[in-house]
C-alpha cells in the first residue's frame, strides 16, 4: 500500500469539499465554502499550504468538521505562514536561531493526530515538516542493539528495518504513523506494550533542538529526557530518538478469531463475555495479552499474542473464545494464526488503507481501570461503550478493548496515563465527512460525546488518559492534567521544564497545550 493513498489527496479535498461543505481553500489563503449540499465542484486553487496539508494530514478532527450556527463550515487547513523541510539538526537549530524568539512553531512528523494541532497551526507559526529525516540506524551496545529513528520515520519505515534486523519493538499500528510524533504522546501497542512496555519505556537517548536553537543529545538522567516522553512537542524538536530493541524471538505468535454479527445487542453480549475472559484469563497471565474489537462493520476481532514466555497450546487458549461464538451461533468470517512479531505488526496495514475519506473526519477518547477491572465497569463497557457507540452512525468507527500492564507496570515512570493503566478501552469515531450531513455530524460527534460523559460518571474509570487516545480539542470536556501525564507530579514537572525550557511558549501547537502553556 501507498502511504500517500491514505492521506487526503488534493483530488479528494477538492471533491470531499464540494459534497461535504467542509471548508476549501480558494488561493493560498483561508476561506471559507457554505456549500452544505453535493453539486459541481466549485472552481478553486490549491495553494502551497493547502497542497501541503492534503498530502500530510491523515484526517481532520471531527470537531473541525461541525458545522456552525449559521450552518457554514471553516476550512480545515494549515494556517501557517512557511512550512519548512530541514534535513538535519544543523538545519533546525539554524532556522529555530534565524526566527524571532517570539515565532510559535509546530513540529510535523507522520501527520496522525487526530486534534491536528500542530498541522493547523496559526498565522503566526513555521511548521517544521520533519519528513526528511528518515535515517534508521542500528548499533550495538552491552544490553543488546539499539535503533536510532529519525523524527520523519513513520512506522512501516521502523517495522520493515526492525524485521531485517531480527528485532522487535512495541509499535503502534499505523503503517504511516509517526514514530517520534506516538512516542512522545504516550503511544501505546494493543499487541506487544504487554511484554516490551511503552515505545517511550524503551527510549534511551534522544537529540533535541531547544527554543533557543541549541542542539542537545538527552538521556534518562536529564529530566527534559523524560518529560518529553508525554509532552515532547510542549517542549523541543525532536531529531532522532534511540530506542533499546528487543529480539524476534519474544512474540511466539498470535491467533486472531473475526467474526460477524447482526444486532448490536450481539456486539453488548460477545464483547461482556469476551472481557470476562479477558479478566479471568489474561489479565492474571503477563505471556499473553487481549484485544478485541467491535467494528461498525459489523466485526467481532479478538487478537489474542503469545509472548515467549507462554507455555501451552494456543488454539487451546483462544478455544473459549471460539466456544462464545459459537453458543451464539456468530459465523467465522475469518481466522488467522501470525507466527511472527512481523506478522503482528504489519497485520492492520491493509485494513487501514481502506480508511478514506473526503476528507477522513475523526476523534479518539479512551477509558480504563489501573487495577484489574470490576464486573461493575465491564458491564459499563459492553452496556454503553460498545451498546452507545456512533458505530452505525459512523461506519469506520470501532472500540477497541485491550490489555495493558505487564511490562508497562514494570518499565520507567514516563509522563502517560498509560503506564499506570492495566485495562484499557478506546472509542475511534472515523467517518468520512463528505458522505454525511451537517445534521450527521452533529450527531456523531454527540453520540461520542455522550458515551464519553457517562463514562466519567462511573468510579474507577479513568477517562482520556493517553496521550494517542484523546481528543484535546474537545470544547471544555477534555482531560485533565494529571490524567493524561500520568499523575499530579508528571504534570508538575512538566510545567516546570515547559517554564524552564520553552518561557516564550514557542512549541504551542502540541495537543495539551492547554495543560502546559
Ligand atoms: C491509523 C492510526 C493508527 C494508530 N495506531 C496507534 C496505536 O496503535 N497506538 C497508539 O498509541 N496510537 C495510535 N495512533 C495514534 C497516534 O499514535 C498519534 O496520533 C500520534 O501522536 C501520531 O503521530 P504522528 O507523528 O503521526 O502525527 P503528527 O501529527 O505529525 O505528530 C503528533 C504530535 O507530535 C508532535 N511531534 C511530531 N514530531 C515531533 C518532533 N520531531 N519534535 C517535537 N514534536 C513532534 C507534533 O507536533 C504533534 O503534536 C494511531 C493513529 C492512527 C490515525
Amino acid at each position: 500500500m501507498n502511504d500517500s493513498e491514505n492521506r487526503i489527496s488534493r483530488r479528494t479535498a477538492i471533491k470531499g469539499a464540494a459534497v461535504s461543505g467542509v471548508g476549501l481553500i480558494v488561493g493560498s489563503a483561508m476561506a471559507e465554502q457554505s456549500s452544505t449540499q453535493a453539486g459541481a465542484p466549485p472552481e478553486a486553487m490549491m495553494g502551497p499550504n493547502d497542497e501541503w496539508f492534503a498530502q500530510r494530514a491523515w484526517s481532520v478532527s471531527a470537531n473541525k468538521v461541525l458545522p456552525k450556527a449559521d450552518g457554514t463550515t471553516t476550512a480545515v487547513t494549515t494556517l501557517a505562514r512557511r512550512i519548512e523541510h530541514p534535513t538535519s539538526a544543523e538545519e533546525i537549530a539554524a532556522i529555530v536561531k534565524s526566527l524571532p524568539a517570539t515565532t510559535p512553531i509546530a513540529c510535523v512528523c507522520g501527520g496522525h493526530e487526530s486534534s491536528g494541532a500542530a498541522l493547523v497551526a496559526n498565522r503566526d507559526a513555521v511548521i517544521l515538516d520533519l519528513g526528511a529525516l528518515k535515517s534508521i540506524e542500528f548499533e550495538s551496545a552491552d544490553d543488546g542493539t539499539l535503533v536510532t529513528v529519525g523524527s520523519g520515520v513513520v512506522f512501516r519505515e521502523l517495522v520493515e528495518a526492525v524485521k531485517a534486523h531480527g528485532g522487535a519493538l512495541p509499535v503502534g499500528t499505523g503503517p504511516g504513523v509517526g514514530v517520534v510524533g506516538y512516542a512522545l504522546n504516550g503511544g501505546l501497542s494493543s499487541y506487544f506494550s504487554r511484554r516490551l512496555g511503552l515505545l517511550g519505556q524503551r527510549a534511551v537517548r534522544m537529540t533535541v533542538v531547544t527554543a533557543n536553537g541549541e542542539t542537545r543529545v538527552l538521556t534518562p538522567k536529564d529530566e527534559l529526557f523524560t518529560a518529553m516522553l508525554g509532552a515532547g512537542s510542549a517542549l523541543a524538536i525532536v531529531v532522532d530518538i534511540t530506542f533499546r530493541m528487543a529480539n524476534a524471538s519474544v512474540v511466539k505468535g498470535a491467533e486472531q478469531l473475526v467474526f460477524g454479527f447482526e444486532k448490536r445487542a450481539q456486539a453488548v453480549e460477545f464483547s461482556r463475555k469476551s472481557m470476562q475472559f479477558m479478566k479471568d484469563r489474561v489479565m492474571p497471565n503477563d505471556s499473553v495479552s487481549l484485544e478485541i474489537v467491535v467494528t461498525g462493520t459489523k466485526a467481532l476481532v479478538a487478537t489474542t499474542v503469545f509472548y515467549d514466555t507462554f507455555t501451552g497450546i494456543t488454539a487451546e487458549f483462544v478455544k473459549p473464545l471460539v466456544e462464545l461464538a459459537a453458543s451464539m451461533k456468530l459465523p467465522t468470517l475469518a481466522r488467522a494464526e501470525w507466527t511472527s512479531w512481523y506478522q503482528a505488526a504489519a497485520a492492520l496495514w491493509p485494513v487501514i488503507a481502506e480508511q478514506k475519506g473526503q476528507p477522513l473526519a475523526t476523534s479518539y477518547h479512551c477509558a480504563g481501570t489501573t487495577a484489574t477491572p470490576t464486573d461493575a465497569v465491564l458491564d459499563f463497557v459492553g452496556d454503553v461503550v460498545v451498546g452507545e457507540a456512533p458505530l452505525d452512525e459512523a461506519e469506520m468507527s470501532i472500540v477497541e478493548i485491550r490489555t495493558l500492564g505487564g511490562a508497562i507496570a514494570q518499565g520507567p515512570r514516563i509522563p502517560t496515563g498509560n503506564c499506570d493503566h492495566a485495562f484499557f478501552v478506546d472509542l475511534v469515531t472515523l467517518f468520512d465527512a463528505g458522505a454525511k450531513s451537517a445534521a450527521q455530524r452533529r450527531e456523531i460527534v454527540a453520540l461520542t460525546n455522550r458515551v464519553i460523559d457517562k463514562c466519567r460518571a462511573v468510579p474507577d474509570l479513568g477517562v482520556d488518559f493517553s496521550g494517542t487516545h484523546s481528543q484535546p480539542d474537545d470544547v471544555d470536556r477534555s482531560a485533565v492534567a494529571a490524567e493524561i501525564f500520568g499523575s499530579a507530579e508528571m504534570a508538575r514537572m512538566i510545567a516546570a521544564q515547559k517554564k524552564k525550557m520553552d518561557p516564550d511558549n514557542r512549541f504551542r501547537f502540541n495537543p495539551f497545550a492547554k495543560f502546559v502553556g
